[in-house]
């Protein structure tokens, strides 16, 4: 694609020339609209990835402020990454539309409810305490969904209240910087992301993360000073509080490195794991940081990646059927697809995949918050292809999806690492009890 952006502004502004270079390589084939979620819904060539890229290069080439076109059609975008996976020319579609979400924010003023919305979830949702605090308060709400569903601002309450579960999980006895020594002997140490949202929603996957990793030899490491990897503020283009995110973390696992040196960081949350695999890219330009957050980029792996490194096999009878939801963050932002599949079937489970794998569940991050109506119709879409394959538990490697998933389904749905420690003796995820899987838990013991 040509542009024609001045040089003396390419020069002044890295991240405008590191966007111009992208802009460059996009040569308008059109290929990505066939696997753009939102343009096989919607049917708009402004919600397809080549219509945004246009959108972005007019612009930024123009240095105008965001129009209220640009935002609906960028905000309407999941940063699915499923357009990157499907184009031929290798346009890194992600780091420009995280570009042109942190130029609307800076040069767009969105309506009152709508700042009000987004500033609400950017307070709470990376912070643990008060994520904590605001489910409570929305499992009070819950009897008044209805009223609040007729309000303005109401489609994106309601959809908050029925993703909200119904009863919270304690927080895991793992919590806080600490270190869990390997069974026998070391093969490996490294350090896991606690996160945010989803040590709240469910501790459990962690927990059963951090029992997998030991009986195979891995020292596990909490970081003193990690937290929220900033992925959901930036997302949301609040790009100080994002790289303030990045910062904290490279500096709690710069620590650990140099303290006893880590093999590897280990992320559950692929979501999660995509941001930082990005941290050196984000940081590339502060000098102060850029070498280190390279480093904690390159040791960065979802925990799929790990177990295919372990000698996994299972120690209970299993053979149950799985039906494998591959989390847009797992296969198009990582790029990861046998790993997790692998994992299972090393355990002795059967692995199935549903139709149209390549499309996003809705979920992304809180987009199914900010744009339930299509949100929704996504999860349905998922949904159906899940049910029709017929499987007798999902699994899939993100909370965001599996939170996304149940709120559509009864099928119970569980982190991968979870079905693949309760396969080699861990005990039996809480979500699978009812379901049919007590008589393979008791034949273990
Ligand atoms: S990230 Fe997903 S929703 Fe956004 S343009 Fe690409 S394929 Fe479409
Ligand atoms: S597939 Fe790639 S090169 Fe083709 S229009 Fe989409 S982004 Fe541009």
């Amino acid at each position: 694609m040509q542009t024609t952006f001045a040089p003396e502004r390419l020069e002044a502004d890295p991240q405008l020339a590191s966007s111009e270079k992208i802009l460059r390589t996009c040569v308008h084939c059109g290929f990505c609209t066939a696997t753009c979620p939102t343009y096989v819904l919607l049917g708009d060539e402004l919600d397809s990835p080549r219509g945004r890229i246009y959108l972005i290069k007019d612009m930024l080439e123009q240095d105008r402020p965001a129009t209220t076109e640009v935002v609906r059609h960028v905000d309407r975008c999941l940063s699915c990454l499923s357009c990157m996976t499907t184009c031929p020319s290798g346009v890194h579609y992600m780091h420009l539309v995280d570009h042109a979400r942190a130029h609307i924010e800076k040069t767009y003023r969105r309506p009152p409810l709508d700042r009000l919305m987004r500033a609400t979830l950017a307070f709470v949702l990376p912070h643990p305490g008060r994520f904590r605090l605001a489910l409570t308060a929305a499992r009070l709400a819950r009897p008044f969904a209805g009223l609040l569903a007729k309000l303005p601002g109401g489609p994106r309450i309601a959809a908050m209240l029925a993703l909200a579960p119904a009863a919270l999980p304690a927080a895991s006895a793992n919590d806080g910087a600490r270190t869990f020594k390997a069974a026998g002997e070391r093969k490996a140490r490294v350090a896991l992301l606690q996160g945010c949202a989803q040590k709240v929603l469910e501790p459990s996957i962690n927990d059963a993360t951090i029992r997998l990793l030991t009986r195979f030899g891995v020292e596990v490491v909490h970081a003193a000073g990690e937290g929220c990897c900033g992925s959901l503020v930036h997302h949301m283009g609040r790009e100080e509080e994002s790289l303030a995110g990045a910062r904290r973390n490279v500096d709690a696992w710069t620590r650990v490195i140099e303290d006893g040196g880590l093999d590897a960081i280990v992320v559950t949350t692929s979501g999660c794991g995509t941001t930082i695999k990005d941290y050196g890219f984000m940081l590339r330009d502060d000098p102060a940081y850029a070498a280190k957050a390279a480093r904690v980029s390159a040791l960065a792996k979802d925990v799929s990646e790990v177990l295919a490194t372990l000698p996994l096999k299972p120690a209970r009878p299993t053979g149950q059927t799985v039906a494998y939801h591959a989390a847009c963050s797992i296969q198009h932002g990582q790029q990861i697809r046998e790993e997790p599949k692998a994992a299972l079937k090393a355990v002795g489970f059967q692995v199935k995949e549903p139709a149209e794998g390549h499309l996003c569940c809705g979920s992304a991050g809180t987009y199914n918050i900010l744009q339930p109506e299509i949100a929704t119709r996504l999860r349905d879409r998922k949904v159906a292809n899940i049910e029709r394959v017929g499987g007798e538990v999902v699994a899939a490697g993100n909370i965001g999806c599996l939170t996304q998933i149940r709120s559509g389904t009864a099928l119970p749905a569980v982190h991968t690492v979870e079905l693949v420690d309760w396969a080699t003796g861990g005990p039996l995820p809480a979500a699978l009890e009812g379901h049919g899987f007590e008589g393979m838990a008791d034949a273990a013991e």
